[in-house]
């Protein structure tokens, strides 16, 4: 038997496209790129999560010579958040990001590594989270839950699993 697999997302054409909170959380995202601690790559990331209380949290990227100890801007945000709102859930996160040349125009996507890492927060959560994958000043994503990001995803519910 054969499966497909189908993602649903949403795509615009700008920032413009955006109703103005999810423009406000976006530029929020952007803006956190001027605190990335990037100096190896010049890829700047910046991440930005509204909670249910309304707050924004930011993260960002933090490198470091050794490359695997390099933090990304999803991981730093969830750390910020799990540390200082773990009483709320994330409702919409935006990224964004700046690349050696200081522009972006195609929508960044997180990495696999940061899928899992939000995929279990989701689920932890019961909730799900509405992502907008940004640029500078290019084309948008949005996608309706982490799980849209990452089919299939490695859960602790194999650990009960007879
Ligand atoms: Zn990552």
């Amino acid at each position: 038997m054969q499966v497909n697999l189908n993602i649903q997302y949403e795509h615009l054409n700008s920032i413009q496209d955006l109703d103005i909170d999810d423009q406000d959380l976006l530029k929020a995202a952007i803006k956190a790129t001027a605190f990335s601690q990037a100096k190896y790559s010049k890829f700047k990331v910046g991440a930005a999560a509204k909670l249910d209380n309304e707050a924004i949290v930011i993260g960002f990227n933090i490198e470091n010579v050794s490359h695997s100890v390099t933090v990304c801007a999803e991981i730093a945000l969830l750390s910020n958040i799990i540390i200082n709102h773990s009483q709320h859930k994330i409702v919409t996160l935006a990224l964004g990001y700046n690349n050696l040349k200081g522009h972006s125009k195609t929508p960044i996507s997180p990495c696999g590594h940061c899928r899992q890492a939000l995929i279990e927060y989701e689920q932890q959560s019961s909730n799900k989270i509405r992502c907008i994958l940004g640029s500078l000043d290019g084309e948008i994503i949005i996608i309706n839950g982490i799980s849209n990001l990452l089919p299939l995803a490695f859960s602790n519910a194999m650990f009960n699993n007879a």
